[in-house]
């Protein structure tokens, strides 16, 4: 075992699910499980392929009402590769496995099988696959099998198919809904050694095409071969035979191409499918320019470090890598060429169905030191969807733009209006779409991605747009309170989904919930505060395209000044107007009883019960407060509205949230953990190695298998990034604040920022920051209430002790 793999011994039916999640692979554009390529969708397998955005809506009767969902759409299977001996195919559960081996090289981006076994006659066969999307040329994917007969010579029969058959029934949850999304178009062998497939997503008429090329080769020289067809509507295979003999291996290499009709520089994408397939050399080529691709981006990406616990520190470093590998899957350079968001759960599966929520806010600060053009790409995405954010917002009866809680194609609410406890087995409604706090996590986003970029060419066409349209959502949400002489915000939902409505309300939402309110005073001060970033030629014409009248900034002013905050007796921030007078949950009891109490949702409504009875939280909510501000800032934002935040009460705020939260969201311990990072260390470094096992260890029981959890993975490395670094970039200045857990000895890592390629090395003692760049203009380091410029070419060092 290495840092930079992950290694699987023996072959575990009950953990393939979780092992196809974890060893997908994909390069931005698709991505597919790690899937065995001789199996199909069952029990224990789930080979799935996703387009990064390939979505379609079906309906569906539920409980009496038609509902529509729009899905991440399960393409046609590209793996399949199977072969036969004595008329039995291959299957694991089927043969006696002599030695079982997986492993997922980071580092290479490659996913290797090697499978030793016997079948009933006694025939032993060792099996290396290899196994590629590749990070260079997006369309791409292939797959090398290494079949050996040690005991025996004789022949067997070889199947390689393109399957678009395939519907989504990746999570189980899900499966009373329609999941038929493709409609055939054409099936056929285009060549000898090539396949061919077209289907059509049956709703957003996304074509997808795929071509396969399958050679066989014996001492490195190709075989040719009788081959035979089958077709059938959405599915094309080849059959031949092939003659093994002992010790000899045969390797049979599966070359894949894939595109879709929203391509950019295609004539059709068939004809596109079909001509790449043919033009791609073999395995070891690929795998020589697909291994360059990712060496780039670790050069950016990676972290190097040395741990107290050279044990620990391993497999800490190993998961590290493991969320860098995953989020660059999902968007890499090659999404920047779509129009797509960053999806919750990767393109790795089916949960949440590749919707895109506020998670952003924990995935782009990440991106935004490393390679901040895929950030851009992913805030036009959101700028794409502003006229659909601006309908919803007039729809609701509100002004400027309403982003939806969960996003897909076109913008529109894909939230479900139902979900289903299994648990119980009863459908309940689904109220998360009151969560508007996504538009303050959106403004929130294009403001970090400027104060890291200082791109003013975005901010003056995109950014500055959103912000101010966001901005007129949350004063047109508030209402005034003539008798606080305040402005509130009400009827809406928290962070914390195990609050969506009173006890016994008929209504759905909360009150001046802290985390939305403060959100909405920082939105506004960010919209009065871009205007004067801007050109005067800019801001004129946003001005008047806007309608934006000095009164009406003028009163985001006073709003900006008279927002609503609610503090418990003690003087402790209430997460929402009310939430002091719920009871106390027996957390013990509970525990005793259930075990695993992070979904106390599920467990609350199947004993007839609910969550919104109690002071207990999902996740941070309150606490995501000091997650996105410094003690300093939100210091001053409550300052700014007439509130002092006393430092002695934060601690103690921190305290009562933490003893609250059942982390039914893996984003949560990483909020915690990061809220400590300087007053706990040791507490904050054991949060930090649980949000860790997240996936790895899928804490959630399961939740993996259908989709990573990306906020949680970006969330993890950014801990290290600029959680313990105590990097902040705001005011115009790179803030250093280190605070290394003693877990840590030293770090180095290479960051962007503001055109200045850093590299910054740190150690209990010291600090040093080197701008790589000659020819670059100063920037300013903040280090300790003290501002040092920095030029291109120069180097600082900093001393830690105090
Ligand atoms: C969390 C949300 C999150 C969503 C997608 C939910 O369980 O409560 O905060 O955005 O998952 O990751």
């Amino acid at each position: 075992m290495t840092d930079w793999s992950l290694v699987y011994e023996g072959f575990d039916p009950a953990k393939e699910g979780l092992r196809e999640a974890l060893c997908t692979l994909g390069n931005g554009y698709f991505a597919t499980r790690g899937a065995a390529p001789e199996a199909e969708a069952d029990d224990i397998h789930y080979p799935g392929t996703y387009l990064a955005g390939g979505y379609n809506r079906l309906r569906t009767e539920i409980a009496g009402r038609i509902i529509e969902n729009e899905d991440l759409v399960n393409m046609p299977n590209w793996l399949p590769l199977s072969f036969c001996f004595n008329g039995s195919w291959f299957n694991l559960m089927a043969v006696e496995i002599l030695s079982y081996r997986q492993e997922l090289d980071l580092r290479q981006g490659i996913l290797l099988r090697t499978i030793r076994f016997r079948d009933k006659e006694g025939r032993e066969v060792t099996l290396a696959q290899r196994r590629l999307v590749h990070m260079g040329n997006p369309h791409l994917a292939v797959m090398e099998t290494v079949l050996t007969a040690e005991n025996w010579s004789g022949s067997l029969k070889v199947r390689s198919a393109l399957d678009g058959r395939v519907v989504n029934a990746g999570v189980a949850r899900y499966r009373g809904l329609n999941d038929k999304h493709l409609e055939p178009l054409a099936a056929k062998a285009t060549s000898e050694d090539t396949l061919y497939l077209k289907i059509e997503t049956n709703q957003s008429e996304i074509r997808v095409a795929q071509a396969a090329r399958t050679q066989i080769f014996m001492d490195g020289k190709p075989v040719a071969l009788e081959r035979s067809a089958i077709k059938e509507p959405g599915y094309i295979a080849q059959e031949f035979p092939i003659e093994l003999q002992q010790g000899r291996p045969v390797t049979i290499e599966k070359t894949v191409s894939f595109f879709t009709s929203r391509d950019h520089a295609i004539s059709e994408c068939g004809l596109e499918a079909r001509k790449l397939v043919v033009r791609a050399g073999r395995f070891d080529e690929l795998l020589h320019s697909h291994a360059l691709a990712w060496r780039m981006l670790w050069h950016r990406f990676d972290t190097q470090g040395e741990f107290t616990s050279p044990e620990a520190g391993e497999r800490t470093a190993r998961i590290l890598r493991l969320h860098v590998f995953h989020l660059l899957q999902t968007v890499s350079l090659h999404t920047s060429e779509l129009d797509v968001g960053v999806p919750a759960r990767g393109w790795h599966g089916e949960a949440y169905r590749g919707h895109i929520f506020w998670d952003e806010l924990f995935i782009f600060p990440l991106l935004n030191l490393r390679i901040p053009e895929i950030t851009r790409a992913l805030l036009k995405y959101r700028y794409r969807r502003l006229n659909a954010a601006r309908a919803n917002a007039r729809q609701a009866g509100y002004r400027g733009a309403m982003y939806p809680w969960q996003s897909g194609s076109n913008g529109r609410e894909e939230s479900q209006r139902l979900h289903l406890n299994p648990r119980s087995g009863r459908w309940i409604p689904d109220n998360t779409r009151l969560q508007y706090h996504v538009n303050a996590a959106i403004a929130y986003n294009v403001w970090q991605y400027y104060q890291v970029t200082q791109d003013r060419e975005f901010l003056a066409h995109h950014g500055a747009e959103l912000i101010l349209e966001i901005a007129r959502f949350w004063a047109s949400l508030t209402s005034y309170n003539a008798a606080l002489d305040r402005y509130e915000i009400l009827g809406v939902m928290g962070p914390d989904e195990y609050h969506d409505s009173y006890p016994d309300a008929e209504q759905p939402g909360l009150d001046n919930n802290a985390y939305t309110n403060v959100m909405a005073v920082w939105v506004l001060c960010r919209a009065l505060e871009v205007l004067d970033i801007l050109t005067v030629l800019r801001r004129k014409e946003l001005c008047e395209m806007l309608a934006l009248s000095p009164e009406e900034l003028a009163h985001w002013q006073q709003i900006s000044q008279k927002m609503r905050l609610v503090f418990h007796d003690d003087g402790i921030i209430s997460q929402f107007e009310g939430y002091d007078r719920l009871q106390e949950l027996d957390w013990e009891g509970y525990r005793r009883k259930y075990g695993d109490i992070q979904r106390l949702d599920r467990i609350l409504e199947a004993e007839g019960d609910t969550t919104n009875r109690y002071k207990l939280s999902k996740q941070a909510d309150v606490l995501m407060l000091f997650y996105l501000f410094s003690a300093k800032e939100l210091g001053e934002l409550l300052q700014r509205l007439g509130y002092t935040l006393e430092p002695e009460l934060i601690p103690k705020t921190v305290d009562y949230y933490m003893q609250r939260t059942s982390h039914g969201s893996t984003l949560s311990r990483v909020v915690h953990s990061w809220v400590l990072a300087h007053s706990d260390g040791g507490h904050s470094w054991q949060l930090f190695n649980e949000a860790l096992e997240s996936d790895i260890a899928d804490v959630q029981g399961g939740t993996t298998s259908e989709g990573i959890h990306l906020g949680a993975m970006a969330g993890t490395v950014d801990l290290i990034q600029r959680g313990y670094t105590g990097i902040d970039t705001r005011e115009e200045m790179l803030w250093l604040n280190p605070c290394l857990p003693s877990e840590l000895k030293w770090l180095r890592m290479r960051i962007q920022y503001r055109g200045h390629f850093l590299e910054l090395e740190m150690s209990h003692a010291k600090l040093k920051i080197n701008s790589r760049r000659g020819e670059t203009g100063p920037i300013k380091i903040r280090f300790r209430d003290q501002v040092h410029p920095l030029q291109g070419g120069e180097a600082r060092e900093f001393l830690l002790k105090k």
